[in-house]
This record gives C-alpha cells, sequence and structure tokens, in this order.
C-alpha cells in the first residue's frame, strides 16, 4: 500500500495521507515523534530508558514537541522526519505508517 498523497499541516501539527486505497489517515505531529522506530527512542517506547531523556522530555524542553522542520522522502518506500530538536534517525515506511493510522482498523496484521 502507498501513499497517493501526503498533507502536511503544520498550523495545526497534522500530517494527513491519502492512500491508493482511497483511504485517508490522519496522523498528530506528537504521536508520529512517539512512534519514531529508530533504536535511540525504542528504550524509550517500551517504558525503559531514563525519563529525563525520553525524547517527550527533551523536546518539552524545548518547547518543539509538535515541530517537524522538514521530511524528507526516501527511496519511494517511506518518509523521514526531522523534528524541531534536530532527531531525524525514524525511517517511516509506508506499512508503518499504514499500520499507525489512529483510525485502529489495520493495527493489526
Ligand atoms: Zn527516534
Ligand atoms: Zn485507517
Amino acid at each position: 500500500m502507498k501513499p497517493q498523497k501526503i498533507l502536511l499541516d503544520v498550523e495545526n501539527k497534522l500530517m494527513q495521507i491519502n492512500w491508493q486505497d482511497a483511504h485517508e489517515s490522519v496522523y498528530d505531529f506528537t504521536d508520529l515523534r512517539r512512534a519514531c522506530p529508530c533504536a535511540e527512542c525504542q528504550p524509550w517506547k517500551e517504558g525503559g530508558g531514563e525519563i529525563g531523556k525520553s525524547p517527550e522530555a527533551v523536546l518539552r524542553a524545548v518547547g518543539a514537541l509538535n515541530a517537524v522542520s522538514d521530511v524528507e522522502p526516501i527511496g519511494g518506500y517511506a518518509i523521514q522526519f526531522r523534528w524541531a530538536d534536530g532527531h531525524s534517525s525514524g525511517i517511516y515506511t509506508w506499512d508503518y505508517l499504514r499500520a499507525l493510522c489512529p483510525c485502529g482498523e489495520h493495527a493489526k496484521k
């Protein structure tokens, strides 16, 4: 499944994806940042990691929890966000984004 259209609504901190099957997903930037799939963010997501060093704590500290400064396509199979704190290691594949869709219909494969 691939997106047909990706819209970033920076003002409302939302990203909308219109998929090939006409499904529409709307993501909150905060949820996307929390769901960062990179190895660095993994321990924190699983409840481990030092609280003070969690991405969320860091982002709150710089007042940038919801801010995306850049989004780059990766080879036609994913996108990468550059968050306002400079973090950008997470690669969000289409499959991953589809599973993250807040409607909950495709959370489990
Ligand atoms: Zn990360
Ligand atoms: Zn959905």
